[in-house]
């Protein structure tokens, strides 16, 4: 049985997210996992073409057309056809916007066990092992899954802790490479995608939280709109990134490209300050990378204190005048 990752179309470098799925396969020995293969399209494949090589054993690009890039319809035909020359076969995809659309219709396709937005899996003696969370995030569940027709698993962003050169070291590898080109019987027949729109006036570079060496994440704690201007100024007064929790982003207090978190952005800067956040799952999944991670929360058992590396116990409209008058006196 081969497990078969589906790499996203992108303009940059391969996600880390498909790096840290291919790590953890690496991990589990390959009479269980078989040949680990890539699939991708070859929009832009030349760019990643050497890193997505080193990273697979087989390596299959598919040339798309423009049209039909970003097209979960197209994406779902494409891929149940070539996994049915595997079959039974695993499929990974990362459980981003067209992967949280696309796991359920490949597994429906191909009528094998389909499990999305996992935080944790593993391999054994026909079945796949695999967490999630449910309950909004409040509890985690482990699943057996029978694996002996497949199976389909879309992997939350930020939930493997394998790094992509861990999982690949040592070993000289280049995939076996074959370029499908285009078949007509992949069109979508369904679905029309009119194009893809950038967010109006774009990110600003200064608000751009996947690259912040310092984040102020604020959440629900906050209370309201009113309050936002107080976290600018400690986040002003500490030269950092203003970001936060998705209740601030549903509530309109803050834009959505500040939201940290699974359907937000994942970060990894070195010093996390989380101000009125629970810690929920879908939160934590975006942000446990983070090299300090400071709470503060008056609630003693919010799970965000579980992995933080510093926490305060208290009223963020006591912490935060404070911090700011410190960083004033300090400057
Ligand atoms: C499919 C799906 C995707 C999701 N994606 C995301 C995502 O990308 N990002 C995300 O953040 N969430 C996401 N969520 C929502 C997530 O499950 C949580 O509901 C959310 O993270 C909670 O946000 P919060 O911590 O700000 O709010 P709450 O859970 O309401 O927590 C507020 C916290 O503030 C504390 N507090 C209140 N007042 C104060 C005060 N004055 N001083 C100090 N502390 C105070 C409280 O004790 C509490 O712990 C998603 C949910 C689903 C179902």
């Amino acid at each position: 049985m081969k497990s078969i990752i589906y790499v996203e179309p992108s303009e940059g470098k391969v996600d880390p997210n498909v790096k840290k799925i291919v790590a953890r396969l690496r991990k589990i020995p390959a009479e269980r996992r078989g040949l680990i293969k890539g699939i991708t399209l070859s929009h832009n494949f030349k760019n990643r073409e050497e890193e997505l090589r080193e990273l697979f054993d087989e390596l299959v690009a598919v040339e798309v057309p423009e049209e039909y890039l970003y097209n979960t319809e197209v994406m779902a035909n494409l891929l149940t056809d070539l996994l049915e020359a595997d079959s039974p076969a695993l499929l990974f995809l990362v459980f981003s916007h067209l992967g949280m659309e696309l796991a359920p219709t490949a597994g429906m396709r191909l009528g094998v066990p389909t499990v999305t937005g996992c935080t944790d899996f593993n391999i054994e003696d026909g079945t796949a092992e695999v967490r999630r969370l449910v309950y909004g995030s409040k509890l985690t569940i482990s699943l057996s899954v029978d694996i002996s027709r497949g199976g389909v698993f879309s992997i939350q962003r930020g939930s493997l802790k394998e790094t992509g050169a861990a999982g690949t070291a040592g070993a000289v590898r280049e995939a076996s490479l074959s370029a499908l080109p285009w078949d007509k019987k992949w069109a979508a027949r369904k679905s029309k995608v009119l194009g893809l729109v950038a967010e109006e006036g774009g990110i600003p570079e200064q608000e751009d939280i996947t690259k912040a060496p310092l984040l102020v994440s604020v959440g629900r704690g906050v209370g309201g709109p009113d309050n936002i201007p107080l976290i600018r100024t400690l986040t002003d007064c500490l030269k950092g990134t203003l970001s936060c929790s998705r209740p601030v982003v549903d509530n309109n207090w803050l834009p959505h490209h500040h939201q940290v978190g699974t359907s937000g952005k994942t970060v990894s800067p070195t010093i996390y300050l989380a101000l009125g956040i629970s810690g929920q799952g879908n939160h934590v999944a975006g942000m446990d990378t983070s090299r300090i991670i400071i709470a503060v929360n008056k609630d003693p058992g919010a799970p965000i204190f579980k992995i933080a590396h510093y926490g305060v116990v208290d009223d963020l409209f006591q912490i935060v005048p404070e911090l700011i008058k410190q960083t004033e006196v300090g400057s």
